[in-house]
């Protein structure tokens, strides 16, 4: 069976209307479908076959972009080394132009050639490693002139001229303080006077030919130095001097003076001065171990004597107040006994007038204090030392 056309239809048919095959891409194209043919023609929409022979189908409206930008067979040119490529050939040749300029990659900061960068390493960057050559350490090509100006190896002249050349700075401070013969030292006497200055080789000189002067100031210097140690030496005295009027007497190596005593005739022992008040008369104990006179041998006898003090001319003479000497016995309750012994001075004894110069005469005391016997039979030494107490009657002191 045959199907013949119906002319009638196919007429309706063609007369009916319709959209653009490309409505959906925003053709707003609406006619008779007989017209669609005609208007696929010219449809921006529609694709058409690349001019290139690329092989792709690209719809109108897009042709021109494809042609300048993606068609592989597009021509186009390199904006570097203006060189005409391919589109593919210029995807591939991008990257690797030799004639693009590129930063280096050491961040030097510099922008190289892409062909020049490997000879700008080497050469130019500033980044490069470079080799000092007085230390032979390594540093970047920007900080070796830094470095330079203070690498402990290079070399440099003597800052005091001398002529001794350059010489690697780390050993200048050693230059200057041994041997630099420029340098202008004080002469070694210095502290004792002597004024000379002079560079080292002519100070050696100096120091030979100047043996007299500078001995001379030093004795000067030592003597000046006695003054003053022996006026430390009576600030001190004073400033430990006792002013209460009573003396606590510390022997210590009882044991070892004791000994002494018995071997040697008249030793006596002498107590530090001190003073029956602050303005008052200067006294001094002293003490005869293997005792004096008529306890020679037998007792301990203890003496004091009045030694010219600060303040006698404003005292009154002779002086005349009861003085207690008093030996502690040592326990371990703190109510000591002892053994004491006190006078009132004979106004008429030469010993209580006014002394003019330390008096090589006995004191007045006690020649026998204490016997031996009791001495060692009570607990008066302990530790190898005794306490004397010497206290002067403070209501009888008439000081100013
Ligand atoms: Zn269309
Ligand atoms: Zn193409
Ligand atoms: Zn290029
Ligand atoms: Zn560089
Ligand atoms: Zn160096
Ligand atoms: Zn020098
Ligand atoms: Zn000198």
């Amino acid at each position: 069976m045959t199907i013949y056309p119906d002319p009638d239809s196919e007429k309706a048919i063609m007369g009916s209307l319709v959209f653009c095959i490309h409505h959906k891409q925003g053709c707003k194209w609406s006619d008779e479908l007989r017209k669609l043919k005609a208007h696929l023609n010219t449809c921006k929409h529609d694709a058409v076959r690349c001019p290139n022979k690329c092989g792709s189908q690209i719809p109108r409206i897009m042709m021109a972009d494809h042609l300048a930008f993606t068609c592989i067979q597009r021509r186009a040119v390199c904006e570097f080394c203006n060189i005409e490529f391919t589109g593919q050939g210029l995807e591939e040749h991008t990257g690797t132009c030799s004639q693009e300029p590129i930063y280096c990659e050491a961040k030097c900061g510099a922008r190289v050639l892409r062909g020049r960068m490997s000879i700008h390493r080497v050469k130019d960057c500033a980044k490069r490693m470079r080799r000092c050559v007085h230390c032979n350490r390594e540093f970047s090509a920007d900080t070796l002139s830094a470095h330079g100006a203070s690498c402990p190896r290079s070399p440099i002249p003597c800052p005091q001229r001398c002529d001794i050349g350059p010489i690697p700075r780390a050993e200048i401070d050693n230059h200057l303080r041994e041997e630099c013969k420029a340098l202008t030292i004080p002469c070694t006497f210095r502290d004792a006077g002597c004024s000379f200055k002079g560079p080292r080789h002519l100070l050696e000189n100096h120091i030979e030919s100047s043996i007299g002067s500078h001995l001379s100031l030093m004795v000067s210097l030592a003597s000046r130095q006695e003054k003053q140690i022996q006026a430390l030496k009576s600030t001190v005295s004073k400033l430990s001097t006792n002013y209460t009027g009573t003396l606590l007497w510390k022997v210590t190596d009882w044991a070892a003076k004791m000994v002494e005593a018995k071997s040697k005739d008249g030793l006596e022992l002498i107590s530090p001065p001190f003073y029956t008040s602050q303005y008052g008369y200067k006294l001094q104990a002293s003490m005869f171990l293997n005792g004096n006179g008529p306890g020679e041998g037998t007792h301990v006898s203890v003496y004091i004597k009045v030694l010219p003090g600060e303040y006698d001319a404003l005292l009154k003479w002779p002086f005349g107040h009861s003085i207690t000497f008093t030996l502690f016995e040592q326990g371990n309750g703190g109510s000591q006994g002892g053994v004491a012994e006190s006078f009132v001075p004979d106004p008429t004894w030469e010993n209580f007038q006014r002394p003019s110069t330390e008096p090589d005469t006995l004191g007045f005391g006690f020649p026998r204090f204490i016997s031996h016997e009791l001495l060692t039979r009570r607990p008066f030494v302990k530790d190898d030392t005794i306490f004397l107490r010497v206290k002067v009657d403070p209501s009888k002191i008439v000081a100013v």
